[in-house]
């Protein structure tokens, strides 16, 4: 089996007595909140997919990485993985040793150990590692979107739970065991985003013919404008190995991962992951992990010259490009045949990409008739909504209106709404009711007359927003249909978005005991126990949050703002 790179896999998983001990003593650290893609960061470095990395690297690290390609021990790593914060929580964590680092929902995934804090130089960082400051550029815009300051220090993960397809979520320690069983000694690994047309079924067959067994392992996450969804990528996948591979030859596995399309050094990144999951061999075909122009077709096998083969220590499949010959009646590598260039057809992604999605079926050597299929019959949309840019500049003002029982997730589904929406540049405000209740509504109560005065305020403001082209977010319980018609008529473009949860689950999920002192008659009023609820007769949308995940019921948010041309 190959050694993990740096020599050793690093395994940063608490478990036992040791995390009991830290979550005992929870309360005296200082949280930093992350998002799903710094949770997925920092569970690859806990189970090793990053080895020799154990933490977000300090300054020492993080100047060497991106100046030289090489942590400051010398070993080759080109991008670095990193935390960042802003003005905010800098002040906040100022001055501590150890900090937690937690989800959305406040739950702690990792300690972060002796941690140093230093500026992040972000047009040095853009300009080294993606070789340009266009913010055009995915990866430069993302890197210009992040804090001004990065926290390194090492991860103790107290959080190891596997999401998403936790199916196929393997650590490198998994996957290293299941090639030793196969007894596999040569492994390639592949690397994708997209579900697979047959030029990648050639290369990974081609690749196939030099080893034991092939590890094809798509990244999963964030990604760029109208890559398909993972579940598509993964569900193609399947039927190609199912139907079309040769028997106990493939394995398939995820990688979560954002893209970040820096080319050349994102393939060297691939590379060095995949050997830590026990690749010996890694496919580099043309422009991997690029984007646009910014890289020349084939920079991302030229950057490999650059090091000592046992500095990568995985060899490199430098493959040209493949295309199907109508005079060969086969795939080839371009190179590989004297017919004329105009008998030879080339791949295009986004030719592949618009025909699937106007379900126009492509020739049979370009996809599976298969794999077409699975995916033309594919009710949802193929490309992940929350991920494309907006539809237009002119942006039009809106309401979401977010109401239902207490409980029902309304204000954890609001503030998902809000960041997808904030993320695309957009102008929105987020009102909500403790932000309400402090700067517009001090001087209310909870009875019913000041509750029906509390909403005719927010529809007030709502409306002045709406009307100048801003979107709004708010999120309350609002039982009575005529307070809600009352701000519809009020604001423009009213959305009303019915959090549908049953009470007895609302009731269930109750921390604070409200429903329970409801119920003992200790609150009067109570909506759903001692005040009516009124449904909404003709939401726009309708979620139930009791069934479904909090990110479908956003997708179908998101989905019908898409779909209106809100966003
Ligand atoms: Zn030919």
């Amino acid at each position: 089996m190959i050694a993990p790179h740096g020599g050793k896999l690093i395994d940063k998983i608490l478990k036992g007595s040791d995390k009991k001990k830290i979550l005992r003593n929870i309360k005296k650290y200082k949280a930093v909140e992350l998002d799903e893609e710094q949770i997925k960061e920092v569970k690859n470095i806990a189970r090793g997919v990053y080895s020799p990395i154990s933490g977000f690297l300090k300054k020492e690290d993080f100047e060497s990485v991106v100046r030289n390609m090489r942590l400051a021990s010398g070993t080759v790593w080109p991008i670095p993985v990193v935390l960042d914060i802003n003005g905010k929580e800098y002040k906040e964590i100022k001055g501590q040793k150890d900090i937690l680092l937690i989800d959305e929902q406040k739950k702690p995934i990792s300690l972060l150990k002796d941690i140093e804090v230093y500026k992040n130089d972000r047009g040095f960082f853009a300009e080294n590692v993606f070789g340009t400051k266009d913010k055009a550029h995915p990866g430069v815009d993302a890197v210009y979107k992040m804090g001004k300051y990065l926290i390194g220090g090492e991860i103790n993960l107290l959080d190891n739970s596997k999401y998403p397809f936790p199916e196929l979520n393997f650590t490198p320690a998994e996957t290293r065991k299941k090639f030793t069983n196969k007894g596999w000694k040569k492994i390639v690994a592949f690397q994708t985003r997209n579900v697979p047309h047959r030029g990648h079924e050639y290369l990974q067959k081609q690749a196939l013919k030099e080893v034991d067994g092939a590890f094809i392992q798509p990244v999963i996450g964030e990604k760029k404008l109208a890559d398909f969804k993972d579940e598509y990528t993964l569900s193609s996948y399947r039927v190609l190995i199912d139907n079309f591979y040769p028997r106990n030859k493939v394995i398939l596995g995820i990688l979560p991962l954002k893209m970040k399309y820096a080319g050349p050094r994102e393939a060297v990144l691939h590379a060095l992951v995949r050997k830590n999951f026990g690749a010996t061999h890694f496919i580099v075909g043309r422009d991997h992990a690029g984007v646009g122009d910014y890289y020349s077709p084939f920079a991302a096998q030229e950057i490999f010259d650059q090091f000592k083969s046992d500095e990568i220590g995985v060899e490199i499949l430098k493959y040209g490009e493949v295309i199907y010959c109508e005079g060969c009646g086969e795939h080839r590598f371009r190179k590989d045949c004297d017919h004329k260039d105009e008998s030879k057809i080339s791949f295009s992604g986004t030719k592949l990409r618009d025909n699937l999605i106007n379900k126009e079926q492509p020739p049979f050597y370009i996809i599976r008739p298969e794999v077409y299929n699975l995916l033309s019959n594919s009710y949802n949309s193929l490309v992940d909504p929350m991920y494309k840019k907006p539809a237009t500049n002119n942006q039009k003002g809106f309401v979401l209106w977010f109401t239902g029982l207490s409980q029902a997730g309304k204000t954890t589904l609001a503030d998902r709404v809000y960041k997808v929406i904030k993320k695309k540049g957009l102008k929105i405000e987020r009102l909500d009711g403790d932000v309400v209740r402090e700067h517009l509504s001090k001087d209310l109560g909870f009875s019913k007359k000041d509750r029906d005065e509390n909403i005719k305020r927010i529809g007030f403001v709502s409306g002045l927003l709406s009307r100048n082209g801003v979107g709004v977010i708010a999120s309350f319980i609002s039982p009575y249909r005529n307070q809600r018609q009352g701000v519809r008529k009020q604001t423009e473009n009213f959305i009303e978005i019915f959090c549908n949860c049953p009470v007895g689950v609302c009731e269930k999920r109750d921390k604070k005991g409200l429903y329970k002192k409801a119920r003992a008659g200790e609150i009067k009023n109570f909506t759903g126990i001692s005040d009516p609820y009124e449904p909404p007769k003709n939401p726009e949308v309708e979620v139930l949050t009791g069934e479904e995940t909090e990110k479908e019921s956003a997708e179908k948010i998101v989905n019908y703002l898409v779909n209106k041309k809100f966003i």
